[in-house]
């Protein structure tokens, strides 16, 4: 099934504050939210978890990776719950840990509240604040949430470089966020590889490996049953029709980055209708997108030289 409403996605199992930029949460002993979405959702994110958990805390917060639309309203969400624990890789705590990283970061969630009626909230009633990571993670650790649900994390590099995904084994699920690709309502799968293109299409091909049933993605929507299982193996074709184009756009405009990001922008997000990424978002990724392929690219004419 593809979920795309708010509301429960599997047994337990949550997704929470809007379609286009949802937490996810597992009930147990010890709750887990997974990722803290925009700053501009805070208040909805806590009202939602409060309705499914009363006067209970999440016991974890366990981030993928540490993008403005992942972190957004952690700062918000540690106030409300103070017993939360946050987790993450040591390579986001060093993200955290850069001042202009950290800018960057609020700079975006504060982009993204001028889009607060897309999403049906108030704007500016949050903004981005700082907040503490309690546990950092590594591939293989893991972490309890109730006596036969534990989460296990896998690190799973190529959209960022400090991306984990989580896995639990007791009901299969599987929270891969933008490890793996997006869909838009049309159904188009935007591969979100930022910064390495074997790195990712490995994760990707690992993650694959799993028995899922539930897979909660970064953003649009939940998969269960075969809608998961297809999702993963359309996302790695997709990667490689990606690189394909790329290519062949590089070929055809001799290098020109810029030129290559004017046409797969008008190609997948100048026509695109209804929510879409922030402009400056998209384009800071596309960029990125686009440069890992050109640098497999440049190797191949060099080594043909
Ligand atoms: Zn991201």
């Amino acid at each position: 099934m593809i979920i795309d409403q708010i509301g429960e996605v599997g047994e337990g199992i949550y997704m929470l504050g809007h379609p286009a930029v949802p937490i996810f949460l597992v009930d147990g002993d010890r709750p887990a939210l997974f990722d803290a979405g925009l700053a501009l959702l805070g208040p909805e994110y806590a009202r939602q978890i409060r309705q499914v958990l009363i006067d209970r805390q999440p016991a974890w917060c366990f981030l993928t990776h540490s993008h403005f639309d992942h972190c957004g309203a952690l700062g918000y969400l540690k106030d409300q719950f103070p017993k939360m624990k946050v987790v993450c890789s040591s390579k986001a705590v060093a993200v955290f840990d850069r001042p202009n990283a950290v800018a960057l970061i609020a700079d975006l969630n504060r982009f993204a509240s001028g889009m607060a009626s897309d999403f049906g909230v108030d704007p500016g009633q949050t903004s981005f604040t700082l907040f503490n990571i309690d546990v950092t993670a590594s591939e293989g650790d893991c972490f309890n949430i109730s006596s036969d649900q534990t989460v296990q994390v896998m690190e799973t590099p190529g959209h960022t470089w400090d991306f984990l995904s989580y896995y639990i084994d007791h009901n299969k699920v599987l929270v891969a966020s933008e490890a793996l690709g997006t869909p838009d309502e049309t159904g188009y799968i935007v591969t979100d590889c930022l910064v390495d293109y074997d790195v990712h299409l490995q994760s990707m091909q690992r993650l694959n490996t799993l028995d899922v049933e539930t897979l909660c993605l970064g953003h649009i929507c939940a998969l269960t049953g075969s809608h998961a299982a297809r999702h993963m193996v359309d996302s790695i074709s997709q990667s490689r029709r990606f690189r394909h184009m790329v290519e062949q756009l590089l070929d055809q405009e001799k290098g020109d980055i810029q030129s290559v990001m004017k046409q797969i922008k008008a190609y997948e997000w100048d026509g695109k209708t209804g929510l879409r990424q922030p402009e400056p978002a998209y384009l800071l990724n596309l960029k990125a997108r686009i440069k890992t392929v050109h640098r497999k690219w440049e190797k191949r004419r060099h080594d043909a030289t």
